[in-house]
């Protein structure tokens, strides 16, 4: 099944509201590349005046984070309905709120829930570590992240997976293609197992860590790389752009 590509860019606790606007202007007119998806991930704060930015375009804006309940009593969080009047997409599981916000397999669970029952799409990270890599683990935590996370779910026909290895987020020491490639083969096959193989091949599952200009024609190369989740590199409007036109020109050709 043909899978259209998605050039996602998260910009993390990133820029000031100037500072991401100048980025927003920088970025107009991607929207004109054909046959990519584009997502931007701006912090809470800067959601809004990047979705009035981009509206109409088909530029999708996603938060970086969701509490799991509509509302109630949880001081500093932001709902999914919150969420979904401004912006059509959540970043959800990145390796950064598992490992600083303690975020764990069941309460991705419920996110992932709540995200769906406010019509989010949801960008879905999980990756392993480096201890866990060089101890053979990939796989076994690959497994318990996507069964964990996607357990007793409808899993909606455009929910996203990224796979980013925690150990090349933000290193410069991105996956191999090849690695990035083996892993994405294993992630497709298990939602297969999960939900079935029309909605495993369906599914487009994105590389993350450490993503540029340089490497992202041989992510994007690989049958099973159906995009990038970048963070450092979509911070800079030019080096975005290139590496949305290669995640297109790869899919076009
Ligand atoms: C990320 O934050 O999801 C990420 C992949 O970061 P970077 O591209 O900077 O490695």
């Amino acid at each position: 099944m043909p899978r259209t590509p998605i050039s996602a860019g998260n910009w993390k606790m990133n820029g000031s509201a100037a500072a991401s606007a100048a980025l927003s202007d920088g970025l107009q007119g991607i929207h004109e590349i054909p046959g990519v998806h584009v997502v931007l991930a701006p912090s809470y704060l800067q959601i809004a005046a990047v979705a009035q930015r981009f509206a109409g375009t088909g530029v999708g804006v996603a938060g970086q984070n969701i509490h799991f309940e509509t509302s109630g009593a949880f001081t500093g969080e932001v709902s999914p309905t919150q969420l979904a009047e401004h912006a059509g997409w959540v970043i959800l599981g990145h390796s950064e709120r598992r490992q600083y916000f303690c975020e764990d397999d069941p309460t991705l669970n419920k996110k992932l829930a709540a995200a769906h029952a406010a019509g989010l799409r949801a960008i879905l990270c999980i990756g392993e570590s480096l201890d866990e890599r060089e101890n053979d683990r990939t796989k076994t935590v690959l497994t318990r992240q996507l069964h964990g996370a996607l357990e007793g779910q409808e899993i909606p026909i455009d929910f996203v997976i990224a796979y980013e290895p925690v150990w090349a987020i933000g290193t410069g020491q991105a996956a191999t293609p090849a690695e990035a490639e083996e892993a994405c083969v294993f992630i497709r096959g298990q939602v297969a197992e999960i939900a079935g193989a029309d909605r495993a091949d369906g599914l487009r599952v994105l590389y993350g860590g450490s993503v540029n200009v340089e490497n992202v024609a041989d992510f994007i190369a690989q049958p099973d790389v159906d995009g990038a989740l970048v963070g450092g590199a979509s911070l800079k409007a030019d080096a975005f752009l290139a590496i949305t036109r290669a995640i297109a020109a790869s899919a076009n050709s």
